[in-house]
């Protein structure tokens, strides 16, 4: 056990799967409390299990993102449990196989990943940032995406324009506590190998569309993800806030890769 996040309270949603269940792992095995909180009440469940296996704290809040009362029950619960809030991983994301083009995404599609995407963590800030001034300052993560700064011929409009939204939101957000001791940051993973992109990962053309454009010609682990996460959320990144933190592998920096 390290003690990077030793004594501090942080809630990680969408934290069932993916990057969300590597950084809670991780944030348990540096002294964090770790709040998992996730719609999917087994994969939740599964989270914690493996990180008091491995002797560490944590809880699971079962929590729709998309429901402000939710959210503002998952903060309170953290409180009550742990006694304050110092780190939020608004991580909880989807990535529907509907969302395409602009011209045939149904406007239902939208609706939806709007919901969680963006307005998730509008909801996450919104609730956790008075628990943070209560405790005295904070560190927020927000999970963008490589997307929000790059455009792709494969579209997913909806998911796109949602991690624009979280990165602008963030920066605000950032620049508005910065005085208050509260940090915020987008964090912009390129494609990390997980659940959420199944359906291009399976099927070989569609991963070699992408891994061209890769430097490093691979995508990334969710460990990697989660160890950026990490610095964010410790005090190692005491002067990182208002970030756009890519963890991409050099997509967004490359032109021609190597071959
Ligand atoms: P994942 O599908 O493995 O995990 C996402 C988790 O979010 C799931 O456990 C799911 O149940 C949960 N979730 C979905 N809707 C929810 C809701 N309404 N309320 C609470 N929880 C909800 O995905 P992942 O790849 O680990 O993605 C995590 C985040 O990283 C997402 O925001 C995603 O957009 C982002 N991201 C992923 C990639 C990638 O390539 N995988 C790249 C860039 C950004």
């Amino acid at each position: 056990m390290g003690n990077r996040l030793a004594g501090k309270v942080c809630i990680i949603t969408g934290a069932g799967s993916g990057i969300g269940r590597e950084a809670a792992i991780l944030f348990a095995q540096e002294g964090g409390k770790v709040v998992v909180a996730d719609v999917n009440v087994a994969g939740g469940e599964e989270t914690v299990r493996l990180i008091r296996e491995a002797g560490g704290e944590a809880i699971f809040v079962r929590t729709d993102v998309t429901k402000a009362a939710e959210v503002e029950a998952l903060v309170r619960t953290a409180e009550d449990t742990y006694g304050k809030l110092d780190v939020m991983f608004n991580n909880a994301g989807i990535f529907p196989d509907e969302d395409g083009s602009v011209v045939d995404t149904p406007e239902e599609v939208w609706d939806r990943v709007m919901a969680v995407n963006l307005k998730g963590v509008f909801l996450g800030c919104k609730y956790a940032i008075p628990a943070m001034l209560r405790a005295g300052g904070g560190s927020i993560i927000n999970t963008a995406s490589f997307v929000a700064l790059m455009g792709a011929a494969v579209p997913q409009i909806a998911y796109t324009a949602s991690k624009g939204g979280v990165l602008a939101m963030t920066r605000e957000i950032a620049i508005e506590f910065a005085r208050k001791n509260i940090r915020a940051n987008a964090l912009c993973p390129g494609p990390v190998d997980t659940p959420l992109l199944r359906s291009i990962l399976s099927d070989p053309a569609k991963r070699q569309r992408r891994l061209v454009h890769i430097p490093m010609g691979r995508f990334a682990q969710a460990r990697e993800v989660a160890q950026a996460a990490l610095f964010l959320a410790s005090d190692e990144s005491s002067y990182v806030t208002a970030t756009a933190f890519l963890v991409d592998g050099g997509i967004t920096a490359a032109y021609i890769t190597p071959e």
